[in-house]
């Protein structure tokens, strides 16, 4: 049981002002795996001018020295990186098998490019008669989804310790665990007090609070379109900078000449890992018509081949979805997507017989799905899959940006000169070619309603900096 009944704040574990804790369960067992604080707006606003007043010095203090904060850091948590990885998979139900990797070293890697990255904030460039000068925001809060919990704390954290700005973080309710061990660690690397503060509590109590002080420069958020809007809204009246990393429904543009067994292959295992809990899953396979029979069995062979089962067990690809609202929300999905006429060819809404506990989610694929269907528009965040087809290319990227999202996309072509070609008129912030792997040092972001921001690399870095024109 990891019970912590203090919230970290100007370097020490303080008690809460906000009343009562609030349960974390194991999707899994549907078991109290821990409780945390339920902060509220006294807690924000300590958190807050602790990091204001933390900020002047940060800000002053040598890049060198911050980038060592964040190599010791990236150290601590390679130390402690299986014990991560193990408290994610119990609050969020990732498999073992994917976990420590997923969740825990790719992050770690990010982290360290930061390291090398804050050299640039000493950087100055010459304009004419002006010096620009790169300096950090500010005061910053950070407001968190669940689904890579570690990745977007880190996302934002990492290039903010660069730049030396100061922060504010409240995770998720589903899976804030990680956090308090992440300010475990914080706090035995000796960060100065007052540079990373948490603060635990509901996102219309804390992260409203958050959005909405006058002393938060800066706002970065991740989760539902929805939600970032409410935020970006709360945010306005005090002018800070909103970042926002909000949904996706991308797509999977499979090429005439694709080997078609490899594409819809890696299509299917895209969405099902973290059983489809993921913001850039392809969720929409766009497969040319003349092959499309031949896809949808190859794409039920691959359904029916990932194991879904207890996240502990070293065999399981997908495991339990992250909540019981999300759980649901995923079989209201699949019923709308039944009545809107698309055909079910694995999966469905009824439980798995085989669990007796647990938010467990057959992987679910819906065939002649038709782009303008509500299964196919919004996003559903579940392992469920639409393969649409189309009848030449051209209709196939007019489909793939036929969306109000533009987060990510893939496409799959025999020549990487065909594929690169179809990427280029993809309008999505990532696109990836042929299956390769995601890339942390590349920026990460959102078009149109996916989001206004880039976390990673060094463009991820600009988000924390003002830039200073000096004329002489
Ligand atoms: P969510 O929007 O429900 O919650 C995200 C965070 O916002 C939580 O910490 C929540 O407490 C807080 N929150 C909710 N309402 C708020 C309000 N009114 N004011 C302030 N804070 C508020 O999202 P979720 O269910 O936690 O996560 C899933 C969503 O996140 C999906 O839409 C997914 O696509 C998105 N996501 C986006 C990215 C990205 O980088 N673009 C990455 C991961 C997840």
């Amino acid at each position: 049981m990891h019970k912590h009944a203090h919230l970290f704040i100007d370097g020490a574990w303080q008690p809460a002002s906000g009343q009562g804790l609030a349960e974390v369960l194991n999707p899994a067992t549907e078991q109290v795996i821990g409780q945390v604080p339920l902060g509220d707006e006294r807690d924000v606003e300590r958190a807050v001018m602790a990091a204001r007043r933390a900020f002047p010095a940060w800000a002053g203090t040598p890049t060198k020295v911050r980038a060592g904060y964040i190599q010791a850091l990236a150290e601590q948590l390679e130390v402690r990186g299986d014990e991560m990885a193990a408290l994610i998979t119990a609050e969020l139900g990732m498999p073992v098998q994917w976990c420590r990797a997923i969740q825990v070293d790719g992050p770690i890697d990010g982290l360290r490019h930061y390291g090398e990255l804050a050299a640039l904030m000493d950087e100055v460039r010459e304009v004419g008669n002006s010096l620009l000068l790169r300096e950090p925001v500010g005061v910053c809060a950070f407001i968190n989804p669940w689904n890579y919990p570690l990745h977007q704390l880190l996302g934002k954290l990492a290039p903010a310790l660069a730049a030396g700005c100061t922060v504010v973080v409240k995770p998720s309710q589903e899976t804030p665990l990680h956090a308090f061990l992440l300010a475990e660690l914080i706090q035995s690397i000796g960060l100065p007090a007052g540079v990373f503060n948490l603060v635990s509590g509901p996102g219309a109590k804390v992260g409203e609070a958050l959005a909405r002080h006058p002393q938060v420069d800066m706002l970065s958020f991740t989760g539902s379109t929805g939600a970032g809007v409410r935020v970006a809204q709360a945010a306005a009246p005090s002018v800070k900078r909103v970042c926002l990393e909000l949904g996706g429904k991308s797509p999977l543009l499979i090429g005439e000449d694709a080997d078609l067994a490899a594409a819809v292959r890696h299509g299917v295992r895209d969405v099902m890992l973290n059983s489809g809990q993921t913001c850039t899953a392809l969720t929409r396979m766009l497969l040319p018509a003349s092959r499309y029979a031949e896809a949808l069995e190859l794409a039920v062979a691959e359904a029916s081949s990932l194991r879904l089962g207890d996240p502990l067990d070293a065999r399981s690809f997908l495991g339990p979805m992250c909540s019981a609202g999300q759980l649901r929300t995923v079989r209201e999905y699949i019923h709308i997507g039944r009545q809107e006429g698309a055909r079910l060819l694995c999966g469905g809404s009824d439980a798995p017989a085989e669990f007796e506990r647990g938010y467990y989610q057959r992987p679910t694929l819906f065939a002649d799905v038709d782009n303008r269907m509500r299964i196919a528009q919004e996003e559903i965040f579940g392992p469920v899959l639409c393969l649409i087809p189309y009848a030449d290319e051209a209709q196939a990227v007019q489909i793939a940006n036929d969306s109000p999202f533009g987060l990510s996309s893939g496409v799959w072509a025999g020549t990487a000169q065909r594929a690169l070609n179809l990427a280029r008129q993809l309008r999505a912030g990532q696109c990836f070619v042929n299956g390769a792997a995601f890339n942390y040092r590349a920026p990460f972001g959102g078009y149109k309603q996916s989001g206004n921001g880039r976390e990673w690399g060094e463009e991820g870095l600009a988000e924390f900096v003002e830039v200073k024109a000096i004329q002489c």
